[in-house]
């Protein structure tokens, strides 16, 4: 089955969609610009940097409130081209190589971040205009790589939010406060919250903290890429 499907649909970069030889993702052109997220970083929240107790400024000065958030890749370069495909292209089908690579690439990661996988939700609204949310996606076609159960069930945005892009860190904060809701079902739970891109991380704290207060034990939060502080 596995071999019939790759006569029809033939591994292609993620980036480009140029056809590649054999199983991957990324082209010849395209693989020396897949920017893998620097060590040292800090434990927290993988921003890039050598930093005392391995914490950077932010986290030290105010704790994130989930355990730990990693991103194998930087948001840059052909990451960043592939999921902008995925994202505003009309491109759901790049979720099922974009799962297996985050599968992949985050191995190290989700050995400590073992519990159960909840996508980051989308606003209804959003994926009305989209069709898709494709963060759901992305976790799902992760579940399958790791046989892992994935609960969507368990987080909701129940309260649209302005788009984070463009917005000071304190407005991000008040934007997202109240957005979402979780489900009683997650009490005594372990939470690996999965979304495609990482920026100030207003949105994974604000859901960490509704699950937190729902019952769950730890949140991690694993995303593909992360954006750099500086370009934000
Ligand atoms: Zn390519
Ligand atoms: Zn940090």
């Amino acid at each position: 089955m596995e071999g019939l499907l790759e006569l029809v649909y033939p591994p292609a970069c993620v980036a480009c969609d140029e056809v590649l030889p054999g199983p991957g993702f990324f082209c010849d052109e395209c693989a020396p610009l897949v920017l893998e997220t620097p060590a040292p970083h800090c434990r927290r929240c993988a921003e890039p940097g050598a930093f005392p107790r391995a914490t950077c400024p932010r986290c030290e000065s105010r704790p994130p409130p989930f355990t730990r958030a990693f991103a194998p890749f930087e948001h840059d370069g052909a990451v960043a081209k592939a999921i902008h495909r995925f994202k505003y292209e009309q491109r759901p089908d790049l979720a099922r190589p974009l799962g297996s690579l985050l599968g992949k690439s985050a191995a190290a990661f989700l050995k400590d971040a073992a519990g159960p996988l909840v996508p980051l939700p989308l606003h209804t609204g959003r994926f009305r205009e989209r069709g898709y949310d494709q963060a759901t996606l992305l976790t799902v076609e992760l579940g399958q790589v790791l046989k892992r159960p994935v609960h969507d069930e368990w987080l909701e945005r129940t309260r649209a939010t302005e788009r984070q892009v463009g917005l000071h860190e304190d407005a991000r904060d008040a934007n997202v406060r109240g957005a979402f809701t979780a489900s009683p079902a997650v009490r005594g739970h372990e939470v690996v919250l999965v979304d495609d891109v990482y920026t100030t991380g207003s949105t994974a704290s604000e859901a960490s903290r509704t699950l937190l207060a729902a019952g769950a034990t730890r949140i991690f939060i694993l995303t593909l890429a992360r954006a750099r502080r500086e370009l934000m």
